[in-house]
């Protein structure tokens, strides 16, 4: 039923792609230059004293592309280009990366920005998600792929499900991290017994929940999207989340970008602002690491680290290698100037102004720290004592 579904879906974005095709030809036989109506999207504004609508889904303006503007021109050419690809690889039923298509032409490309602008031009254009045009994520397909056979994000717990015919157990083995397939929109079947989901930032304190064999003593799913969440990542979320129905919360770094990557879940990002509805976690709430949890757990001085000039730099690099130019440009922001830019989003003042107390408690205090310092009396303190504490009491913030 849900493979018919897609096919239709499929067939119907093909119908649609030509029709926008044969109507450009058709101006440009007459001489005329074709006008293309792009919405524009985004998901938060600067502004928190604003009387904005950004919490609609409504878009926020919209830009005709005109070969009469030379500087459209080009944008009007790639966009094309790309959209030949995806007409290809809709037809004949394959997958590409962002960074396959920029492969395809680089000389006309140039960079990648310009693959990835054209791909949510489409995507607004013909109002859909990227998975709808059989083309995935870029950075963590292309090295992750090789690094773990293809698989995006990690999960263990409570949970089965199948995926193009392939069988995930992760029930028989409740302390084994099963790679997800990038392909998320294959994923069916899902089956749980879990109590709730546990988003974790970093792989390295999702091994650790592993080691200390956290699903068998409690009822749940972990997941990790390895840093940034990646688009399979978020969408294998939200499927959960659709499919399941459970509390879902997150647990991150106590520093900007710890909260960056929380925001990002939560409310999506707003690169694909125009998909937001189908990539957040609506629901999601923040377990920790809270500014206050320092003084409560009692962290030593020495692991609060201050909100420096440099940042994170590896991490940030990270970020800026994973996604594209809102975070690129953002490299020379320092971590305190970082953190005042992320007070201004109006979301944060409209929906969630407990997060945004704890973001202006850390810019007070100037210190960060990483989740693994709370592990500083005990190895076992995240799973024994922190995270069960937390959801016992509710500790997180909605
Ligand atoms: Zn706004």
């Amino acid at each position: 039923m849900e493979g018919n579904f897609q096919i239709s879906e499929t067939t119907n974005l093909l119908r649609k792609i030509k029709e926008f095709t044969r109507s450009i030809v058709e101006d440009l036989a007459e001489g005329k230059s074709p006008e293309i109506a792009i919405n524009r999207f985004r998901n938060y504004c600067n502004d928190p004293e604003a009387d904005c609508f950004c919490s609609s889904d409504e878009p926020k303006g919209r830009e005709i592309l005109t070969l009469r503007k030379r500087s459209q021109t080009y944008r009007i050419d790639m966009l094309l280009r790309v959209l030949l690809i995806v007409q290809q690889l809709l037809q004949e039923n394959r997958h590409g990366s962002k960074r396959d298509i920029y492969y395809m032409h680089p000389s006309a490309f140039k960079a990648q920005s310009v693959v990835d602008r054209a791909i949510a031009d489409i995507c607004i254009l013909f109002q859909c998600s990227r998975y709808n045009l059989n083309v995935v994520s870029t950075w963590k397909y292309s090295i992750t792929v090789l690094l773990s056979g293809g698989m995006s994000l990690l999960v263990m717990g409570w949970l089965k499900f199948r995926e193009a015919g392939r069988k995930f157990d992760c029930l028989s083995s409740l302390s084994t991290a099963f790679p997800v397939p990038v392909l998320v929109e294959e994923v069916e079947d899902i089956v749980s017994l879990a109590e709730y989901i546990l988003v974790v930032e970093k792989e390295t304190v999702f091994q650790r929940l592993a080691n200390d064999m956290f699903c068998k003593t409690n009822r749940c799913i972990v997941v990790t999207g390895r840093g940034y969440p990646d688009v399979s990542t978020r969408r294998f979320l939200r499927l959960l989340m659709e499919k399941l129905q459970l509390p879902v919360h997150c647990l991150v770094d106590c520093d900007p970008y710890g909260f960056e990557i929380l925001a990002t879940y939560r409310f999506g990002s707003m690169q694909m602002a125009y998909d937001i509805e189908s990539l957040r976690a609506p629901e999601m709430k923040w377990l920790g690491a809270f500014p206050s949890d320092s003084e409560i757990y009692g962290v030593p001085q020495q692991c609060l680290l201050p909100l420096t000039e440099e940042g994170k730099i590896i991490k940030h690099l990270y970020l800026s290698l994973i996604h594209s130019f809102s975070e690129t440009r953002q490299l020379s922001l320092t971590d305190k100037k970082r953190t005042e830019a992320m007070l201004l989003r109006c979301y944060l003042k409209r929906e969630m102004p407990q997060w945004r107390l704890e973001l202006e408690t850390m810019l007070k205090r100037g210190v960060k720290f990483e989740i693994e310092a709370l592990s500083v009396h005990s190895l076992s303190f995240l799973s024994e004592v922190y995270i069960p504490s937390k959801i016992r009491s509710e500790g997180s913030f909605h």
